[in-house]
């Protein structure tokens, strides 16, 4: 029975409870059909001693809300639909219980107990994400979560020489737990041969952007006959960045027997028209929170001329002390502007930056170094705007205001991590007065007027700042 135009139209009917039997036969059924939403704790959702262990290893406590809810339901073979924002643990959501089947099936498989199916070195699962970085990211998460050695952006030899690819793909497979399912990202920028190498010695997990997926599906490189598992991992930047075509395409090549889950912050009519096309009766949960952007980020804004943003960028620094910074720019050449003017500064000498215009090795080391917390400032167009995962982010600078309020959202989503506190700041010149109010409708909050000495303050929202102004704004600073 084909998959496909089987979802009825309107989004009310995706969340009907309608139930597919369990495609996974490795997973008891009567296991997870436990009323576990209440109870959070990862023992109360049908895992395994070995899962439970990992997850004690890499410190996670209890379940996100996220993971409690979506947990249980992708065990019993799904297809869901998940509203949350990054943050919330979302890709552990769908990682735990896709590395627990595949990892069951596997058991089953070496105790000759899996029918010795043909082509099973293939892959059975498909993640596909929209950025380079948030490849990497999910896939060493996903690394983490089955207990395999995790991936390091050096691994792929690209930037060293092909007589290393070799040894390096071996030491890799080595390194594996032989337990472990294997998971391989596969992305632009990166040497094709090493991930050639890798699809070839067998990967469980294909996690890829859609551009460099479609190019192995191409060159016969990816087969994807045996997919049990789609995850599509913020939808909504994917089809921001135009992949609806190539999403589509892969889409048509899984096989119609397969689980489908899709990850958004938000649900524009495009998803779920894809949702309705691709995925079998979906379930929508809504993990977002009433008010987008996070509680627990206090969000401010300056009025300022163009022409005295960088100043007062440096001055807020100075006065903020943040442990770690990332400033967004609205486009490539602003952002190495930027980046060279603070290079020139005597306090800011180690800030780095991040666009597109950048080799890919070259944004892997610096994200590698911003996650270390070597790098504290970190000067970035949106292309580090989603799903980027840095914890300590304590302050985000929209030194441009973004476009899009969607891009705001995400931009400020970096900050106030698992429940941390955080604080955004945003330069506003007087030309961009609808741009603030389209956010403040966005997130259904004002933003509170900051000011700084030494800086004309136009009022660019043509009121009153905002009702309980800031704890800065009444100290004058
Ligand atoms: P994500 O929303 O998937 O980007 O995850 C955000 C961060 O939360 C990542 O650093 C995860 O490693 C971390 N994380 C995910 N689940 C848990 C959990 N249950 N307990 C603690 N940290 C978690």
């Amino acid at each position: 029975m084909p998959h496909f135009n089987s979802c009825p139209p309107q989004l009310n009917s995706l969340t009907s409870d309608t139930r597919k039997s369990n495609p996974h036969p490795a997973v008891p059924e009567n296991s997870t059909k436990r009323k576990v939403k209440q109870k959070l704790r990862f023992e109360a959702l049908g895992l395994s001693d070995r899962r439970l262990k990992i997850l004690d290893s890499v410190g996670y406590e209890k379940p996100t809300p996220i993971q409690a809810g979506l947990i249980p339901l992708v065990l019993e073979g799904m297809d869901l639909i998940g509203q949350a924002r990054t943050g919330t643990g979302k890709t552990a959501a769908f990682g735990i219980p896709i590395v627990e089947m595949l990892e069951a099936e596997k058991k089953q498989n070496a105790n000759g107990d899996g029918g010795g199916q043909k082509g099973s070195r293939h892959p059975k699962a498909i993640i596909l994400v929209p950025t380079r970085e948030l490849c990497l990211q999910v896939t060493q998460e996903i690394q983490r979560l089955s207990g395999a050695e995790v991936e390091e952006p050096g691994d792929d030899p690209q930037e060293s020489n092909d007589k290393n690819s070799a040894r390096n793909s071996k030491k890799q497979k080595n390194k594996a737990h032989s337990d472990s399912v294997k998971s391989v990202a596969i992305y632009g920028g990166k040497s094709i041969r090493w991930q050639i190498n890798r699809l070839r010695d067998g990967a469980d997990i294909v996690v890829g952007t859609p551009g460099r997926v479609i190019d192995h599906l191409q060159r016969a490189t990816l087969q994807v006959d045996n997919i049990q598992f789609v995850v599509l991992d913020e939808a909504d930047r994917m089809l921001d960045i135009g992949f609806r075509p190539d999403i589509e395409r892969i889409f048509r090549m899984l096989p119609e027997e397969r689980q489908s889950l899709l990850l958004s912050a938000t649900l524009p009519p495009p998803i779920l028209e894809i949702a309705k096309r691709f995925m079998f009766q979906p379930k929508l949960i809504n993990f977002s929170a009433q008010s987008v952007a996070a509680d627990t980020i206090d969000q401010f804004y300056f009025t300022v001329r163009e022409d005295q943003k960088d100043k007062l960028l440096i001055d807020l620094l100075d006065r903020e002390s943040p442990s770690q910074a990332i400033v967004f720019c609205r486009t490539r050449l602003g952002t190495q502007r930027l980046y060279r003017k603070l290079l020139k500064t005597e306090k800011y000498q180690d800030a780095r930056a991040i666009h597109g215009d950048m080799t890919q090795p070259n944004r892997d080391k610096v994200m590698a170094s911003f996650r270390k917390g070597t790098t504290r400032i970190l000067v970035a167009t949106d292309v580090v705007g989603r799903g980027i995962d840095v914890s300590h982010v304590s302050h985000i600078i929209n030194f441009d205001i973004p476009e899009l309020s969607d891009d705001y959202v995400h931009r400020v989503g970096r900050t106030g991590r698992m429940g941390r506190e955080g604080v955004a700041y945003s330069l506003v010149t007087p030309l961009q007065r609808s741009s603030l109010q389209q956010i403040e409708k966005r997130i259904n909050k004002e933003l509170i007027l900051d000011t700084l000495e030494g800086y004309e303050t136009a009022d660019v929202k043509v009121r009153k700042p905002a009702r309980g102004k800031s704890k800065r704004y009444r100290r004058g600073l």
